[in-house]
Order: C-alpha cells, then sequence, then structure tokens
C-alpha cells in the first residue's frame, strides 16, 4: 500500500546498500508469492515477554548458502570488502558472521579493538602499530586509517562539534565524488522524548538536528517492534504488505516459525519487496565504532567500487531502554556514549573533507514504554482452553491455533476474552476489526484473534511463565511494540547534509514515507519531503464527473443556480471530493449539505456539510443536525447509529464551537477483504443482503475551516500540539461497537468519543478506503493538501 507521494516519485534506483552493521535494499515491490516447502515445525511459544534480542536486519544481494566453504582461508588485507566470497572460499565481508562462513581469522584481523577507537594525547605521532583499531600515526592521513579525532586532538583543529552552524546550499565534494553518498544511521528503540535531555547529553545529535531538517517525532509502523520498522523504512510499505508482521511469526503456508534467533529468518521467502535478493537477519556482534569506522573506510574506494548508501543499525538505546527504563537518568550514559559514536563519524567525514558532501540521516525505529512483570494480563485466568490456542505474548498478544487440528474459532475466543474483567488492559480483536489506521490485518502470519494492549501492559499465557516473572526476578523496566500512535513509542527523525533543508521542521510523518526521501531525487523536506514541481504531479484526474453540471445546466432561473452555488462553496469548503473510480453518481446540493449519491450502491459516497460557531442550539439547530445525518438513506446497525448520532450531535458542534466552525464530510466504507483498499462494485454486490450494501466502516473527515491556521502546524512543538485541534478524522468499524466498550451500556457521553479516539486515521487511510480524493480546492497549497492528507490526530499528550 503507498501513499500518494510515492506516486510522483521517479522510480528509485537507488538499489544496493551496503552497511557494515546493517544493509537494506530500497526497492518497493509486492510480497513475495514464492513458496517453499520445508519439514513442518511445531509452534512454539515465544517468550517476548522478556529482553528482546537485538538484532540487525540485512537485505544484500547473496549467493546461496556457504556452508561448504574452507574456513582456513585469512582475512588479511580482505576485511568488510564488498563482495562476498563465492565458496569454498571463506568470507570476510559484514554479513559472514550470519551465514556462519568467516575466514577463521576475520576477528583477529577485522575486529581488531586495541589501543582503542580513539586518538589519545599519548598516541599522537605514534609508530605505526598495525594490531590496532585505528592510527594516530602520521601516515594515517594518507592511508585513511585514522582515529576519527586525529585531526582535532593530534593537529588542533576544530572539532565537527565545535564548528559553526552552516548553510550547506549545495553540496561540496572533494574530486571523485559525482554523487553525495548517503549515511542512514538507525538507533534502535530511541524514544522521540529523549531528545528533550539536549546538548548536555547528546551534543552531537543536538547539532545534526537544529542545523539540518527534523520532524519533532517520527511514527512507527504497527507493531512497534525493531523487524517491522526497519523492514518498513526499506520498503515504504506496511508491515502487512511487506510481510514481516513482527519479530516472531508463523507462516500457515510454509508451516514454519520466524523468530529473532533461529536461521528460518535468513530464508529470503520471509521477506516481501523484491524477492529478486536473498534476505539474512543476525545478532549483532561487530561493535558501532567499528561499523563507524568501516563506513568510513569505505568512502575512501574509488568513485566506481564506493556504495552509494549506507545503513548502520545500533541496537542502543533500545537494550538499556529495555533494562532500565525509559525514564531511568541512568540511561544518559548510554545514551551519551551513542551520541560521542556519532560525533566520531562526524569527524571522520570531516577529516575526509566529506562532511559538506555527505548526507546523514539519523532515525529510529520505535520508542520505549515503562513496562514491568507486575503488569501482566494471563490468559489462563479467562477461561479459555489454553491447551488448544497459541499466543504470542508481550506488548500485543496474537492467538492462533495450537495445531492445524487443534478446535479455533477466533469469534468465541474474542467473545470469551471481551469485557471480562472490571479492570482489563486489553481490546481483543478479530484483526479486520482492528483500526484501519494499524494496517494490520491483510497477511497471513497476522493471527485472527489480535489483543491491542493496554500502554505499559503485557500479555501471556501463564502456564508456566508465572513462576518465572515473579516481580523479582522481572529483569526488565521498559518495552515496545504497543499501539502506534502511543506518545512513547515515537521515535525520531533528522537528515543533515546538502540534501536536507537548513534549519527546517517538518510535520510528524510515518516512517513509511522515509523511503520517498530516500529515493526521490531531492531530499528536501517540505511538509512530507517533496518539492514543489514533484507535489504538482500528484494531483490526481478525476475519472468520472457526477451530473452535477447537467443539473445546473438545465435550470433556467438564474436564482436558483446562484442559490445552488453558495451551498457548494459553503459546504464544500476544501473542494468537491473527486471520485477515483468508475462508477455512476449524482451531485445533490441541499440547503443543509451536499452530496455525491451513488446510483450503483444507492447511497451517498460522500456527504459534506459545514458547521459554524455560531450555532444556536435551539431545537432548529438539532434538527439541522439530524437533517444532515446521512443515517437516513445508509443502513447501519442500531448499536453503531448511536455512536454516530453522538458524534454528530455532540462531538461535531463542539469541535465546531472550539474551532470557529468546521468542515465535514462522511461516507461509507467498503472493506469486505480487510485490504484496506476500496472493494470493487462486484465485491460490494457479492456482500450485499439482497438490495442492501452494508458498509463495513464510516467515515468523518472534520476540518477546521481557517486554513491559514493550518499553514503554521509545523512550526514549534507547542503550536502543532494546538493545531492538532484543526483537523480531526476518524474512522470507525461498525461490527464491534457494544463490544469494544466495556460501559456501552451507560450513556454516550461517558465511552463514545474515546471509541472514536481509537479508530482516528489519516486522511489518506480514507482516501485508499473509498477511492475518493479530498482538498482538491484550488486555493490550496499542495504542500499543504499533503500535510492535511498525511497527518493523524493522535489524541496523545505531547509526545
Ligand atoms: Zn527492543
Amino acid at each position: 500500500m503507498c501513499v500518494c507521494v510515492c506516486v510522483c516519485v521517479p522510480q528509485a534506483v537507488c538499489v544496493l546498500v551496503l552497511a557494515v552493521c546493517e544493509a537494506y535494499v530500497f526497492q518497493a515491490g509486492q510480497l513475495s508469492g514464492d513458496v517453499e516447502e520445508t519439514p513442518p515445525q511445531s509452534r512454539g511459544q515465544s517468550t517476548s515477554t522478556r529482553l528482546c534480542v537485538h538484532v540487525c536486519v540485512y537485505r544484500i544481494r547473496l549467493k546461496n548458502c556457504v556452508l561448504l566453504s574452507d574456513f582456513s582461508g585469512s582475512c588479511k588485507g580482505r576485511c568488510f570488502e564488498l563482495k562476498e566470497a563465492e565458496p569454498p572460499s571463506c568470507r570476510c565481508d559484514n554479513l559472514c558472521k550470519t551465514y556462519l562462513s568467516c575466514c577463521s581469522d576475520f576477528d583477529k584481523q577485522c575486529l581488531k579493538t586495541a589501543g582503542g577507537f580513539e586518538c589519545s594525547r599519548e598516541r599522537c605521532g605514534e609508530i605505526r602499530n598495525e594490531d590496532y583499531a585505528c592510527h594516530c600515526s602520521d601516515d594515517c592521513l594518507l592511508r585513511g586509517d585514522c582515529c576519527t579525532n586525529y585531526r582535532p586532538l593530534c593537529k588542533g583543529e576544530n572539532s565537527w562539534l565545535e564548528g559553526d552552524c552552516e548553510e550547506i546550499q549545495s553540496p561540496e565534494c572533494p574530486v571523485g565524488f559525482v554523487r553525495p553518498p548517503l549515511i542512514i544511521l538507525s538507533l534502535d528503540g530511541f524514544r522521540a522524548s529523549y531528545m528533550r535531555k539536549g546538548k548536555s547529553v547528546l551534543p552531537n545529535i543536538h547539532k545534526l538536528r537544529s542545523c539540518g531538517t527534523r520532524a519533532p517525532h517520527m511514527r512507527p509502523m504497527y507493531p512497534s517492534k525493531t523487524f517491522p520498522n526497519l523492514y518498513s523504512l526499506a520498503t515504504g510499505l506496511y508491515p502487512e504488505s511487506h510481510g514481516i508482521v513482527c519479530n516472531s511469526m508463523y507462516d500457515p503456508v510454509f508451516k514454519a516459525n520466524f523468530r529473532l534467533k533461529g536461521r528460518e529468518k535468513l530464508k529470503h521467502r520471509w521477506w516481501g519487496g523484491q524477492p529478486v535478493s536473498h534476505d539474512s537477519a543476525h545478532t549483532w556482534v561487530i561493535p558501532l565504532e567499528r561499523r563507524i569506522l568501516t563506513t568510513l573506510q569505505w568512502l575512501h574506494l574509488p568513485d566506481d567500487e564506493r556504495p552509494y548508501v549506507y545503513a548502520v543499525h545500533s541496537e542502543q538505546p533500545d537494550t538499556y531502554g529495555h533494562i532500565l527504563g525509559p525514564l531511568s537518568n541512568e540511561l544518559d550514559n548510554t545514551l551519551r556514549k551513542i551520541d560521542n559514536i556519532i560525533g566520531q563519524l562526524m569527524n571522520g567525514l570531516k577529516q575526509m573533507n566529506l562532511h559538506r558532501c555527505v548526507n546523514v540521516i539519523l532515525v529510529g525505529d520505535h520508542g520505549m514504554e515503562e513496562s514491568h512483570c507486575e503488569r501482566t494480563e494471563y490468559l489462563s485466568s479467562y477461561g479459555l482452553d489454553v491447551d488448544a490456542i497459541t499466543l504470542i505474548p508481550g506488548s500485543s498478544g496474537r492467538i492462533g491455533p495450537k495445531n492445524a487440528n487443534s478446535p479455533y474459532d477466533p469469534k468465541e475466543i474474542v467473545a470469551n476474552l471481551t469485557c471480562k474483567m472490571p479492570n482489563q488492559h486489553f481490546k481483543p480483536y478479530l484483526k479486520q476489526h482492528l483500526p484501519k489506521r494499524l494496517h494490520y490485518a491483510n497477511n497471513r502470519r497476522i493471527e485472527d484473534v489480535h489483543l491491542l494492549m493496554d500502554r505499559k501492559w503485557h500479555v501471556a499465557m501463564c502456564v508456566s511463565l508465572c513462576v518465572c516473572v515473579s516481580p523479582a526476578t522481572c529483569g526488565f523496566f521498559g518495552d515496545h511494540g504497543f499501539d502506534n500512535k502511543i506518545s512513547s513509542m515515537q521515535t525520531i527523525f533528522l537528515g543533515f547534509g546538502p540534501g536536507f533543508n537548513f534549519k527546517t521542521e517538518v510535520p510528524v510523518f510515518e516512517n513509511i514515507e522515509l523511503y520517498n526521501v530516500i529515493c526521490g531525487e531531492k531530499m528536501l523536506p517540505e511538509v512530507h519531503l517533496l518539492h514543489q514541481e514533484t507535489l504538482a504531479k500528484c494531483i490526481k484526474p478525476e475519472v468520472n464527473l457526477s451530473s452535477y453540471a447537467a443539473t445546473i445546466n438545465v435550470m433556467s432561473c438564474k436564482l436558483m443556480k446562484t442559490l445552488i452555488f453558495i451551498r457548494y462553496v459553503t459546504h464544500l469548503a476544501f473542494g468537491r471530493p473527486a471520485v477515483l473510480f468508475q462508477t455512476s453518481y449524482t451531485q445533490l446540493c441541499h440547503s443543509d449539505y451536499c452530496s455525491g449519491f451513488s446510483n450503483v450502491i444507492n447511497m451517498p459516497l460522500w456527504s459534506a456539510f459545514t458547521l459554524t460557531a455560531q450555532v444556536h442550539f435551539s431545537a432548529a439547530a438539532e434538527s439541522r443536525y439530524e437533517a444532515s445525518l446521512i443515517t437516513n438513506t445508509v443502513p447501519m446497525y442500531p448499536a453503531f447509529k448511536k455512536v454516530w448520532s453522538f458524534l454528530q450531535r455532540d462531538v461535531l458542534r463542539r469541535y465546531s464551537l472550539e474551532n470557529n466552525g468546521i468542515n465535514v464530510i462522511m461516507g461509507p466504507i467498503f472493506d469486505h477483504d480487510h485490504d484496506g483498499l476500496r472493494d470493487t462494485e462486484e465485491m460490494i454486490k457479492e456482500h450485499a443482503l439482497g438490495s442492501i450494501f452494508i458498509p463495513t466502516h464510516f467515515y468523518s473527515i472534520n476540518t477546521r475551516r481557517d486554513t491559514h491556521i493550518l499553514a503554521h502546524t509545523y512550526t514549534e512543538r507547542a503550536a502543532t500540539s494546538v493545531t492538532h485541534t484543526h483537523t480531526q478524522r476518524y474512522t470507525y468499524t461498525r461490527t464491534h461497537i457494544h463490544r469494544e466498550s466495556c460501559n456501552s451500556r451507560e450513556d454516550e457521553s461517558r465511552w463514545v468519543e474515546d471509541l472514536l479516539k481509537l479508530h482516528t486515521a489519516r486522511v489518506r487511510d480514507v482516501e485508499l478506503l473509498t477511492g475518493l480524493d479530498f482538498y482538491r480546492s484550488a486555493a490550496l497549497p499542495y504542500t499543504r493538501v499533503l500535510a492535511l492528507k498525511t497527518r493523524m490526530r493522535t489524541f496523545e499528550d505531547d509526545v
């Protein structure tokens, strides 16, 4: 699934990525249909309630397995060579550890640590010692293997950090650099709020952030775990589309388990996107400093051998975030260390005169939340037949059958887990009923039953785990994987270098959109990181026009025409939604609303109306709200109607008062196959009850009329939190209404709004689900339109 911005970017050519730790291939594509047969494995339970194992993802062109290698060769002079040796030779590239095919002296030759990774005063001008990790001898500049602080320390030059924050208008590269290289440094579990620690803890990151382009924070994909998110960064796809739906998963077709530990994950069949490459993932064994040094070494290669993109992954601060918890002050030591290594990178670049040439992206995969064993829900206390099911436990819960023969009725399991305890810390869902914004349904590796956990809470089976997770032996104070809109799950994005704007803040965005930045021609983030000319090409042609124009023309009365025009301007304040698929519909404008009425499914595709702040709360006003309800023409279940009426009568009225009037567009959604995309009319008819077409969801897009203020949404943190109130969007699931809210027997004011907030979505999500295109008013600059379409109001406290 792709956001609009994908469409207008020229097809990416950034193909091969090599990194010391982590390498991605940046290619879009579909999930591989490639199915291999392997012996069935029993499906065990993961114990991810405990510490994550920290792993790097590799995606690089590799030939087949190299287990037949002869390991007796040497890595002398071959360390981190860019081509892996063909069997039977042993390997010295950065993936040889993963494939257990390194030469026997790889560690000795390539992972030297002697002397440390920095020069000290005593070492300046030393006699070259080949056993050292990096050098401080007088010939190191010439040989390109100095420690990164050689020049500042031994030559008295300014370090990168001491230099001014300068605008880099265009790349200033040494001879031989045709294209500015790009270094992507991903920091595992870097919660966005860590940035508040400021210069004293994070001086280098702070400088990169303030001198380059930054987002207040970046939203990970759900589940907010490492593997799904690193791979979303690399492919620009949702986890349900690229196939890495969590760190552990079972594939019912492969009949195999993917886990952080074990070799199954090395098989390329798991990894969606371009299936031409062989993928692997492995536990990190090489120190981050070594990875930085190796990146710098590769930058010394001649232009025709040198890679263009370098991706380096740091497993910190995640590991210590888990152990200490995200709010622990002790975490500052880890953060200082990471910052210092980033300083090494920048000094190393400066030493090579590349600091005004290379583009650097610093990005996190997810945040970190406080978490502890004491806050665990145990499924065994819910009266389930725990012998028949399997649970992937932790910060999200997925329940599948124990094995192919186990009785497994997803609806029954959900019913048995719904509103059972007074203070239940999860909501059970059939995956197709999860909030649409999570995009977590359309993959066979996602089990039918999903438990959306409250922040800070875990779920476990408690057959044997109860004993080992007593508070005294818990072993962790932090975790992630929760709902990706939660503040603590947010992570960082910053870009620095000639491709990025100087001292600029862009709005919050989702990590799948970063793919466009990396693969786009320019890395100049303006709203969603595209520049104006490209944006102009984004506006999609309307596939079919309604019969509106015809209606206007047959009216002879001028006054009538004027009246309709006024209604049009009032209710369609941001332009008429365009229908991007072939159908037949009629546009109607009443005094209370305008709508696009489908002649195929006999209901409005959209209804639009504007609410002013000067609403008098009289009976007349009530009737106006009733009149604008689309429920008269669209079938809704009674329980859902309760929610929708409350939205219109209460919630929208309040937003209108708070925001000096709002524009509202509502309509039905049909997504029976829960792929996040509009069903075709044939599919809609298949699911109809006789002549009645029943939507799976409804949407309401609520926009503040005052777009002038919207233009300021991405200037300051404080402003951002205020202006978030200007656009509110929801999609809302129909089927589960009474079940999702355990207090739904009470007055609507006690539960409906929370439910709506849970089902908030991006306008872009609604567009994909309806085939409509919103905000087409010519008065809006397209950058602002993109901001409106891709922003999601999270209803969370400030990050
Ligand atoms: Zn982790």
